[in-house]
């Protein structure tokens, strides 16, 4: 238990310095819009390059980061750097940022995103926030006005990892998002278990009746891909089209895609 806590301890101290020490850095995975089979955008993730311990996972740091409300700067040093990478992007493509319930609760984020837009020149359209059950659990009239607020805007707004909360359905209700995205463990169990194949037809459903995107997360296989196609899931992300990435190899791939259009062209 001690021993825990010092590794904790010696994490916070790591962390609150790894900002100011540019220790982060952002990868990016594609997303696929599969009615046109082609590359609609990126979600971008979170990765810290410790000087001692290399590489660490989002998954390591980010509920440290959370409880200490460290991912409030964090997490405006990623918008800002996401919406500034996609400002170099075709126009055609978005960013999906992940934000944190810390990041409804400190500060209009409202204003954050609006002067990371700004200093990027990104018209509101190319970003998208994700958000998990967690923020809307934070239930105050503020964390919806600020959703509505950035909907408004012209933000687009995804419910991440659905059908992993508690209330996944309920709160469908409480916000009109733009886009639902299946969690993972749904499209990874499809092979081997018809109830998940039961959910994602069902998620999808919901999202051609309520008007919304609908993405299926981790598509590792191509049974998976035709499966979500099939159901009229509309985009799909994963390994099986790619890892996320470093900015330069994102750059080499919009290169080979300019390439690869103008060959048709
Ligand atoms: P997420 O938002 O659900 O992001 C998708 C995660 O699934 C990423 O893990 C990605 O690498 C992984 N993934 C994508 N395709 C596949 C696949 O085909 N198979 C498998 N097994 N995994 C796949 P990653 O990058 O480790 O991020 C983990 C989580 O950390 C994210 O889950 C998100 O909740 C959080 N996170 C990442 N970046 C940020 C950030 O900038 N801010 C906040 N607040 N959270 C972040
Ligand atoms: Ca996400
Ligand atoms: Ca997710």
């Amino acid at each position: 238990m001690d021993a825990m806590m010092q590794k904790r301890r010696a994490m916070e101290v790591d962390l609150r310095k790894a900002l100011a020490n540019g220790e982060f850095e952002l990868y990016y995975q594609p997303i696929v819009n599969l009615k046109k089979d082609d590359l609609c955008g990126f979600e971008a993730l979170l990765r810290w390059n410790h000087p001692e311990k290399g590489l660490i996972p989002p998954l390591e740091f980010i509920p440290l980061a959370e409880e200490t409300e460290l991912i409030v700067p964090i997490g405006e040093w990623v918008l800002r750097q996401a919406c500034q990478e996609a400002s170099t992007w075709p126009s055609d493509l978005s960013v999906a940022v992940n934000i944190s319930a810390a990041q409804f609760k400190m500060r209009d984020l409202t204003q954050v995103v609006v002067s990371a837009l700004a200093n990027a020149s990104l018209i509101p359209l190319r970003l998208e926030l994700e958000i998990t059950e967690s923020v809307l659990l934070l239930n105050t009239d503020a964390t919806l006005a600020t959703l509505h607020k950035l909907r408004e805007l012209g933000v687009r707004i995804s419910m991440d990892d659905f059908g992993t909360g508690y209330s996944s359905l309920s709160y469908l209700r409480s916000f009109p998002f733009d886009k639902i995205k299946i969690d993972r463990s749904f499209v990874h169990d499809l092979a081997t278990d018809e109830d998940s194949m039961a959910i994602i037809r069902a998620v999808t459903g919901l999202g051609t009746s309520l008007g919304m995107a609908t993405t299926g997360e981790g598509v590792e296989t191509q049974e998976e891909l035709d499966y979500l196609k099939s159901e009229g899931c509309t985009e799909a992300q994963g390994y099986f089209f790619s890892r996320p990435k470093p900015v330069a190899e994102i750059h080499k791939m919009l290169d080979q895609r300019a390439v690869a259009a103008k060959a048709v062209a």
